[in-house]
């Protein structure tokens, strides 16, 4: 596995302390998802336990210790992620038992008498109880353990977590380095390019939205939002359409769109949805802010369907007809 080329720097500095024994003892790697920054936390943990590091600090991949990191057997690596509940399904937050089991085993000693590593993700899901107890164990290291925690939000931590870590900083990369990384993924150019509009230049989200049908949902929300403009077709419609079907990412579009529209204007430009004046301009970048609100609303126990509904009202009215 290599890594992404706009997170080589980190990874110099992190090998670097890693070899010189002067990594902190809680490191919070924090980023949106899609740049990398799980790639380079679980690079770090397989080098710190492996026994034959290779040049540049990473993991050979081939001695015993990264066969037992491979097989999610060694003794010494412990991954703290979602449990399944009885019924089979995973949770939705980490609990308060896996960061008492995580303390207890960190309390024991090394068996391969080296680090002691723990992977927390998505630590940005700990539930209140579970980060009271991890603050504990942040709070009073054991020798030679290091926790590394995963979190897309970091704003989530309590401040009293992020505190005592590290955080480690995960560059955006250049249009060109995304795109380079994407070719080397076999995405072709065109694909490559309109994904990473989609995704404002968000790599892994790129690949992720080429994958599957998700750049074909972002022209549906595109064509709904010009039939909306156009009166073809109702809010009503369209608020249940997105309401059945990945609402979140609907939304998400759809702001980004309302933005590149505005954009097109500001140049002078004709947008995808015929609008010319440029006292649609402003307009359309408050819309972009409600649209963005209305991400926010439907995280809570607010209806879906009556979220999207006022939000493409507003569109209706917003834009003229
Ligand atoms: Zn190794």
């Amino acid at each position: 596995m290599s890594l992404q080329p706009w997170l080589t720097d980190t990874w110099r500095q992190l090998a670097t302390a890693l070899a010189q024994q002067r990594l902190h003892h809680g490191l919070l790697f924090a980023a949106p998802a899609g740049y990398g920054k799980r790639v380079l936390a679980n690079a770090l943990a397989t080098a710190a336990l492996c026994q034959q590091r290779l040049p540049d600090g990473r993991a050979c991949g081939r001695c015993r210790a990264c066969l037992l990191v491979a097989a999610g057997t060694h003794p010494d690596f412990t991954r703290v992620t979602f449990e399944l509940r009885d019924d089979g399904k995973p949770r939705t937050e980490i609990t308060i038992d896996q960061m008492r089991n995580l303390s207890q085993r960190l309390a024991l000693s090394s068996q391969f008498g080296g680090l002691q590593i723990a992977l927390i993700d998505p630590a940005d899901r700990l539930n209140a109880s579970a980060a009271n107890a991890l603050l504990k164990t942040l709070e009073e290291p054991a020798t030679a353990t290091i926790i590394l925690l995963v979190a897309d939000d970091a704003s989530r931590l309590p401040a009293t977590i992020r505190s005592r870590c590290q955080r480690i900083e995960v560059r955006v990369p250049t249009r060109d380095e995304a795109m380079g990384w994407l070719r080397e993924q076999r995405l072709g150019e065109a694909d490559a390019n309109t994904a990473l509009d989609a995704s404002l230049g968000n790599p892994g989200q790129a690949l992720a939205w080429s994958a599957d049908d998700t750049l074909a949902l972002r022209n549906t929300c595109a064509d709904d939002l010009a039939a909306l403009a156009r009166g073809r077709r109702s809010a009503l419609e369209v608020a249940e359409a997105w309401a059945a079907d990945r609402p979140d990412t609907r939304l998400w579009f759809a702001a980004v769109l309302a933005r590149d529209e505005a954009q097109r204007l500001a140049r002078g430009d004709s947008g995808r949805f015929g609008l010319t004046a440029p006292g649609e301009i402003p307009k359309l970048a408050a819309w972009f802010g409600r649209a963005n609100q209305a991400r926010g609303l439907l995280a809570t126990t607010v209806r879906t369907d009556l979220v999207l509904l006022d939000v493409l009202r507003a569109w209706s009215t917003q834009t003229p007809q």
